[in-house]
């Protein structure tokens, strides 16, 4: 069988709707999750299977709630690589560092996964026009799959968005609205709007296919590590959908018996200027409150109220993790130390993440000989701009030519 795709399910009050209907949340307001008949797939799916297939998302077809093959819209989401970082493992007394590197996906961040799993749902469901609110990532993914796909797509961010993505979702032809406000405000002139236009509003947690995507980074991380998973995960969390998606993830594999007991520590990193979930941890709460005056240098993780945010918490806490916030001047200096050391160029959040672990190791929340895995969740070609011209030299070639 392609997919075991089930039922949705509500992740508040759990009530169960069928998953071949276009749908948005529960009726409760709360974001559906999608269930697969996973006892089924126990019987039928080895590890083994994986072996011989192509090396994209799509090898975790069973996972996904794709029905139908002929539906798929792909770029060739490629698995990313996870490397080893030895010098800024020795940097930050943490031998055993890891990056997962997701910049390497078409449109240079990891949103691709969300993307093309929402857009291939999308086409599946028969949608021909769909909008979002985002941060400038997301909006730049889907914008790119839907002209694959064929489906008109509407896209507002922030009109402090990076410049980038807002390229790209006028080169991919998709309408783009720049407002003036967060992507909370730009949520709701999407829920306004669609109102009228009727679209299918794929903000995140707004439909349940998104999230699929982003799963597979869980999948990914668990083959990848030979299905023994790190001991921390530290991830740049905004919406916070990489977070549930990745322990959605490894829950399924838990109960298909693929992995054990134990599950890697996770970590919410955010930036100062926005870390409504942080707050809430360190009060104990289950929810967390708007974020005022939401700014940071990390763009793709300001989001002042995030919709799962009672998921992530809960997750937090069931994985013995933390949430941590650092500064834009920590995430400008991390940035610089990775691309030195490593040759890597992360982009912002991801070096949101790096200092988080630093931190971590420096309170020694982190051990010495555990296996830390960072997420870097874009290419830092997307933020090129943000990095200033220290130690450049200028020459005047009227002068050298005299
Ligand atoms: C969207 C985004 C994030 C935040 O991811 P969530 O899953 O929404 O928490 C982090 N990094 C980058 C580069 C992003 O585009
Ligand atoms: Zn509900």
């Amino acid at each position: 069988m392609y997919t075991y795709l089930s039922h949705l399910v509500c992740s508040a009050c759990k009530r169960t709707y069928p998953a071949d209907a276009r749908i948005q949340t529960c009726g409760c307001g709360s974001p559906l999750l999608v269930s697969y008949d996973l006892q089924k797939l126990k019987g039928h799916l080895r590890k083994e299977d994986l072996k011989t297939r192509p090396e994209t998302l799509w090898r975790y077809h069973e996972l996904l709630p794709i029905v139908s093959e002929e539906s798929i819209v792909t770029l060739h989401e490629t698995m990313t690589p996870i490397i080893p970082l030895f010098r800024s493992g020795l940097d930050m007394n943490i031998p055993g560092l890891l990056v997962k590197d997701e910049g390497v996906l078409p449109s240079g961040t990891f949103k691709a996964r969300g993307a093309a799993v929402g857009i291939s749902k999308a086409k599946e469901l028969g949608v021909t026009a769909l909008a979002l609110p985002t941060n400038g990532n997301a909006g730049a993914a889907w914008a790119l799959y839907a002209a694959r796909a064929g489906i008109e797509a509407t896209v507002a961010m922030p009109i402090t968005a990076p410049i980038v993505p807002q390229k790209e979702c006028i080169v991919a032809g998709a309408k783009l609205w720049l407002v003036d406000g967060t992507i909370a405000d730009a949520g709701a002139l999407i829920v306004e709007a669609g109102k009228i236009k009727g679209w299918y509003d794929v903000g995140t947690l707004k439909e349940p296919y998104r999230l699929e995507g982003k799963k597979t980074m869980g999948f990914e991380i668990a083959e990848q590590t030979q299905w023994n998973v790190p001991d921390v995960i530290v991830y740049p969390t905004g919406g916070g959908a990489g977070v549930i998606g990745i322990y959605k993830a490894l829950r399924e594999l838990q109960q298909i018996g693929w992995i054990g007991e134990r599950l890697p520590r996770m970590v919410v990193a955010q930036a100062a200027g926005c870390a409504p979930l942080v707050r809430a941890y360190e009060l104990g709460e289950k929810t967390s409150q708007l974020w005022e005056n939401a700014a940071t240098i990390a763009f793709g993780m300001r989001v002042p109220k995030p919709l799962g945010d009672f998921m992530i918490l809960n997750i937090v806490e069931q994985t013995g993790g933390t949430a941590i916030s650092v500064t834009d001047d920590d995430v400008r200096t991390e940035r610089k130390k990775v691309a030195q050391q490593e040759g890597l160029h992360i982009c912002p959040e991801g070096a949101a993440a790096f200092a988080a672990a630093r931190r971590l190791r420096q309170s020694g929340w982190i051990k010495q000989d555990e296996r830390v895995l960072v997420m870097n969740t874009g290419s830092g070609l997307k933020y090129a701009d943000q990095i200033d011209d220290e130690g450049t030299e200028y020459f005047n070639v009227t002068r050298i030519n005299e």
